[in-house]
């Protein structure tokens, strides 16, 4: 009770402090479970956790239980039929309110202290991943200029902070310009971004066990053509994460 009486005060303190409102509803935060959250307690406990059954490669949750019955190796369709290059597909949330909202801010509007929230909230899903280094998905410079930051970047950089491990921010290059792939179907998505990368420092790829980055996973068409010119380039495994995925119902 007591403890309770002081957390409240604490937090209305806090609150009187530094006067915060929620990024997904702009509801100002009155009492925040955790001071770093960017969300209220309501859009919180809004967020989803993609749990099984999911693909055991790309991560895409089955329909139902009894999907996985079609596939006793537990791969999606589109796996079976075209293997990705990367060994499997980290996609911790579904990409919807409030982490949808809150992904399109730190991308589009700079709030770009969003990453550090991110990585947070992503950190338990990296907890048993066997890489040696993290690269993330590049943009092209022009759209670079643009946008002034590397949303991926940035994830990458706080993610190899907190598996202390090195980061390589030029390894993996765009070589072409791609249009945004945003309303794109899956066939056009993978013809925009095929052959759209490089890589411009090969010993940092050989033999390696890469962590690659994007921000979302819709198709997979960006991540898997990374993989495919790391693992071209003589990298040991490939694994892809994104802090979220759009999953089509
Ligand atoms: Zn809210
Ligand atoms: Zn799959």
């Amino acid at each position: 009770m007591r403890t309770s009486f002081y957390n409240k005060l604490r937090d209305v303190f806090y609150q009187f402090l530094y006067p915060r409102s929620c990024v997904a509803c702009s509801e100002i935060i009155s009492s925040p479970t955790d001071p770093n959250t960017p969300f209220c307690r309501d859009c919180f406990a809004k967020v989803r956790r993609i749990v099984g059954p999911t693909c055991f490669i790309c991560n895409v949750p089955f329909v139902s239980g009894a999907a996985t019955s079609h596939s006793p190796e537990q791969r999606c369709a589109d796996c079976r039929e075209s293997p990705p290059s990367f060994e499997k597909a980290v996609t911790p949330f579904f990409y919807d309110p409030p982490i949808s909202t809150a992904i399109c801010k730190f991308k589009y509007e700079k709030q770009t202290y969003l990453a550090d929230f991110f990585v947070r909230l992503i950190v338990e899903s990296l907890a048993n991943l066997n890489v040696d280094r993290v690269m993330a998905v590049p943009l092209h410079p022009h759209r670079l200029r643009h946008r002034e930051f590397n949303q991926s970047l940035l994830l990458a950089k706080g993610i190899a902070k907190t598996l202390s491990m090195p980061l390589s921010i030029d390894a993996l290059i765009r070589t072409r310009e791609t249009v945004p792939q945003v309303g794109l179907s899956k066939k056009e998505r993978e013809e925009n971004i095929k052959g759209a990368f490089d890589v411009a420092h090969p010993s940092e790829v050989k033999g390696q066990r890469i962590l690659l980055v994007d921000d979302v996973y819709t198709t997979g068409a960006t991540l898997k053509e990374g993989a495919r010119i790391l693992m071209q380039e003589g990298a040991k495994t490939v694994i892809a994460f994104a802090p979220a995925r759009m999953v089509l119902q």
